[in-house]
């Protein structure tokens, strides 16, 4: 193979490119189906075992390309089933994934950066601060190591991207991963079972808008008055609550598809009635659920979750409006896997960790 630009990961790319990639060396485009039924469906990453490839082209291939998988170095399972599994990428950066039995269909919760930059005031990964954004390839590779290591490459599963990041913060590496998810030679997860969440970043919204392949969105809101949400959410201050939920009302929402708002209830902060009916007024005449997600309280996090009483009280007065709402069950809390629990401690440290944790213990 003669190429130009040699050395690419060959699961970064999607199929459409990685035949343009193919061709471009001189070779058939269908050899990209060909390497994609190996990796995506026969989990196969070993060139040399690719049986259909002329021998030539598997030591070429194995000669410029890479396959890159994370490495599983620990894994956990809750009581109630779940597992969080830690896996490290090539340059030893570490992230997390979290596989959820039952909700009611199996669910890979994946992450899409290292770290995050949102800093939630209540989510642990927004303590570590953005280290760096994964690639398409980690963010697929995390699927396939699920699924390899479940054993349920050959069932329906459904994705989820609430593990640690903002997915639009990373937008086309999110998105390529999103089309070779849903490449019927490779896992063929349909975009109905794939779930973005965001904090509201509106020109990505308005870009995700206009995508030939569109996963379910939700939305983390977390208040429904705009000074309550820019004190917990940051980026809020840069796009306020009107903006968040009009990029919404443009969303072209398939049919029967409605969008998620997210609502972490924070005791005495965001979880009074008025904030409620506040929320359900602004959410009128939209196709919305809420998903009502009492605090995962852990050290370091200044708030607390709401009784349970608190919480049906919150969820009944959405429901009076007529909004569909659920409560988020908390999974995998022994474990630490729950929803704003995956933070990555050892391992090597960024400048905003370093200084996070400087704060937490308040040095100067
Ligand atoms: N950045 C994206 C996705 C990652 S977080 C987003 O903001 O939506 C997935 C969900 O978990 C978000 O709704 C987030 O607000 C929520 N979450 C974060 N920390 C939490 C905590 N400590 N307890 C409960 N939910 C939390």
């Amino acid at each position: 193979m003669t190429s130009p630009a040699a050395g690419f990961d060959l699961t970064s790319l999607d199929r459409a490119t990685l035949e343009r990639e193919l061709t471009a060396r001189g070779l058939p485009g269908f050899r990209a189906r060909q390497l994609f039924q190996w990796i995506y469906q026969r989990d196969v990453t070993d060139f040399e075992a690719m049986t259909d490839l002329p021998r030539p082209l598997r030591t070429a291939l194995a000669a410029e390309l890479t396959i890159t998988t994370p490495r599983l170095i620990g894994r956990e399972r809750s009581e109630d089933g779940t597992e969080k599994f830690l896996l490290e990428l090539d340059d030893e950066r570490r992230i997390e994934s979290v596989f959820i039995p039952d909700t009611p269909a199996m669910t890979f919760c994946v992450s899409t950066q290292v770290g995050c930059a949102m800093a939630c005031a209540f989510c642990l990964t927004g303590r570590m601060g953005l280290v760096r954004n994964l690639t398409a390839a980690e963010i697929v590779g995390q699927v396939r190591l699920l699924a390899h290591a479940l054993d349920l490459r050959d069932r329906a599963f459904n994705i989820v991207l609430m593990g640690m990041g903002e997915p639009l913060h990373n937008y086309d590496e999110t998105m390529t991963a999103l089309r070779i998810l849903a490449d019927p030679f490779g896992l063929a997860v349909p975009p109905r079972r794939v779930t973005l969440s965001t904090v509201g970043l509106v020109p990505a919204m308005d870009r995700l808008a206009a995508e030939p392949l569109m996963p379910n969105l939700a939305v983390s809101l977390h208040a429904a008055t705009e000074s309550r949400r820019r004190e917990i959410v940051p980026i809020g201050r840069k796009y306020s609550i009107d903006e968040v939920i009009d990029a919404c009302r443009r969303f072209p929402l398939p049919k029967r598809r409605r969008i998620t708002f997210e609502y972490v209830l924070l005791a005495g902060v965001n979880d009074s009635d008025h904030e409620a009916h506040q929320l359900a007024n602004r959410l009128a005449g939209l196709r919305a659920k809420v998903n009502v997600i009492p605090l995962n309280a852990a050290p370091g996090i200044p708030f607390e979750r709401p009784s349970d009483a608190a919480v049906d009280r919150f969820a009944g007065v959405l429901a009076s409006h007529h909004i569909t709402v659920s409560v988020r069950k908390s999974r995998g809390r022994d474990i630490r896997a729950a929803c704003g629990q995956l933070i990555v401690e050892g391992g090597r440290r960024s400048p905003a960790q370093i200084l996070a944790a400087k704060i937490d213990r308040n040095e100067d």
